[in-house]
């Protein structure tokens, strides 16, 4: 099945290029130059992957990244004018999974593309593997349990005092990472790689603010985290 891209970037130049390419590729392409535009094309048209320029007119590349991350699951790949933390930071806040940094090589933007791709039609097989599995069995995989804090595995459900939580996928996958390894010290590399399953570009940062998003939910006292503990210049251990 031809996946679709969508390309949303202002600079008729670059918007041209990235198109060419990618439809030289065989990805079915989609365009827009606005953040407006970029929302409602991604609404009807249901891309696997979107490239998204920052810095756009009206609505910035943060607030489209934002309001879509809130409504479809997809790989979310920023093209940054500057190398700017900041921006890379924002960013990952907002849920973008990758970035590239203008100016970029074709070559190197397209191999992300399709990587990025590959990694979201894994995950997506073997959560539907995973919940194939969880069907034979009836539901049998019995909820991990940490006092009040209950991972359900079997119905991918993370309940705080009885309340099913709000996760989104990835704080799902690690806090099961974090939970099947109770009590042992893990770096951030090495939850990146089995996490995030591939080198990420915003490497260990997208690890720190995933666990700053699972600590506001699941700890009592996000600031004094006691579920998650910083394990200092390694990364985190899951104490339960
Ligand atoms: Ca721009």
């Amino acid at each position: 099945m031809t996946q679709k891209v969508l390309v949303v970037e202002d600079e008729p130049t670059l918007l041209e290029t990235l198109v060419y390419n990618l439809d030289r590729q065989g990805y079915e392409v989609y365009q827009a130059t606005t953040g407006r535009e970029a929302l409602h094309i991604a609404r009807q048209a249901r891309p696997d992957l979107i490239l998204l320029d920052i810095m756009l007119p009206g609505m910035d590349g943060f607030e489209v990244c934002r309001i879509l991350r809130q409504e479809m699951s997809l790989p979310i790949l920023m093209l940054t004018a500057r190398d700017d933390e900041v921006d890379k930071v924002v960013g990952l806040e907002m849920g973008a999974d990758d970035y590239m940094t203008k100016p970029f090589s074709m070559r190197e933007l397209l191999a992300r593309v399709k990587a990025l791709l590959r990694r979201d039609r894994l995950i997506r097989e073997e959560i539907a593997a995973e919940a194939g599995a969880n069907d034979v069995e009836a539901g049998q995989a019995p909820p991990m349990s940490f006092g009040d804090l209950v991972i359900d595995l079997a119905r991918r459900e993370v309940r705080l005092a009885e309340e099913a939580l709000r996760l989104k996928p990835k704080e799902y996958e690690l806090l099961v990472f974090l939970a099947r390894n109770r009590g042992i010290a893990l770096s951030r590399d090495l939850i990146l790689e089995r996490v995030w399953g591939w080198e990420h570009d915003g490497g260990s940062r997208t690890v720190d603010v995933h666990v700053r998003w699972l600590r506001e939910k699941i700890e009592p006292d996000p600031a004094n985290a006691s579920r998650i503990v910083t394990v200092r210049g390694i990364g985190y251990r899951f104490e339960g």
